[in-house]
């Protein structure tokens, strides 16, 4: 374990509207309603929760555990928010950027393979080789070499690799999450108040809801990976599995 400190996972250039915001408004003009009380509750069961994770004994089981008590707050959050969104089933374009994701996201992402049907794996696998070797080629377009597991190198290679409009490869051909319940932080969080269109690749930027409980549990993400996994690197989901590309 390297000592750099947490990973910030928040991408500076990314419009964000916050609560407190004197009018949260949607595409379709209305202004997303909060229910009462919904942030609060998750920001203090975060606290708790974050109390808890950092005094356990460092272990694999404990960590994913945590991680998904974590997403469980979250997702409440999402779910009390989701009807004033542009998100919806199916509405993938999302999922053509570059993820990036923990240790301990990609664990839990692992042992969701390990018990998946065998009958997408082949096509899993070959997707991570195919998102793999294009990451490489062009962490390799910079000099020095992009550093596919540090927010710095993704972030200098993102827009490239958005241009060439690759699907993560777990998404389906039906354009639906086939990992969903065990997804990373981000693909949690990424609720968009603008028109889906301006998620496609060249589109946009779209304008994203962003509370501090979002902050808060990527934070706390990076936290439990360090403690949990021993590790402090973020890398797109697909590298997390080259060298087991036997999915
Ligand atoms: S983030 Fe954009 S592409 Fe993804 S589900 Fe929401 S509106 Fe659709
Ligand atoms: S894990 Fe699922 S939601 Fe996240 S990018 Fe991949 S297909 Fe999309």
């Amino acid at each position: 374990m390297t000592s750099n400190p947490p990973p910030d996972f928040l991408d500076p250039s990314l419009p964000t509207l916050n609560i407190g915001h004197p009018a949260i408004m949607n595409v379709r003009g209305e202004e997303v309603v909060i229910p009462e009380g919904l942030l609060e509750k998750a920001l203090q069961e975060l606290e708790t929760l974050e109390e808890v994770s950092l005094s356990d004994l460092p272990s694999r089981e404990t960590g994913l555990e945590r991680l998904r008590q974590i997403f469980s707050i979250v997702d409440r959050v999402g779910d009390g928010v989701s009807s004033g969104m542009s998100c919806h089933s199916g509405c993938a374009s999302c999922c053509r950027v570059i993820v990036a994701t923990t240790r301990g996201e990609s664990e839990l992402l692992r042992e969701r393979v390990r018990t998946h049907p065998e009958s997408d794996k082949v096509r899993w696998g070959e997707g991570i080789l195919q998102r793999n070797a294009l990451l490489e080629a062009l962490s390799r377009t910079r000099n020095p070499p992009a550093d596919l597991g540090r927010l710095e190198g993704l972030i200098d290679i993102c827009e490239p690799y958005e241009k060439e409009n690759q699907a993560c490869p777990f998404l389906g051909p039906d354009r639906m999450c086939q990992v969903y319940a065990d997804r990373p932080l981000l693909c949690r969080i990424c609720w968009v108040l603008t028109d889906p269109k301006d998620c496609e690749p060249g589109e946009g930027p779209p304008v994203k809801f962003r509370t501090a409980v979002f902050h808060r549990a990527h934070e706390m993400v990076g936290k439990i990976s360090q403690h949990h996994f021993l590790d402090d690197r973020v890398s797109p989901i697909p590298y997390w599995f080259r060298e087991d590309q036997g999915t």
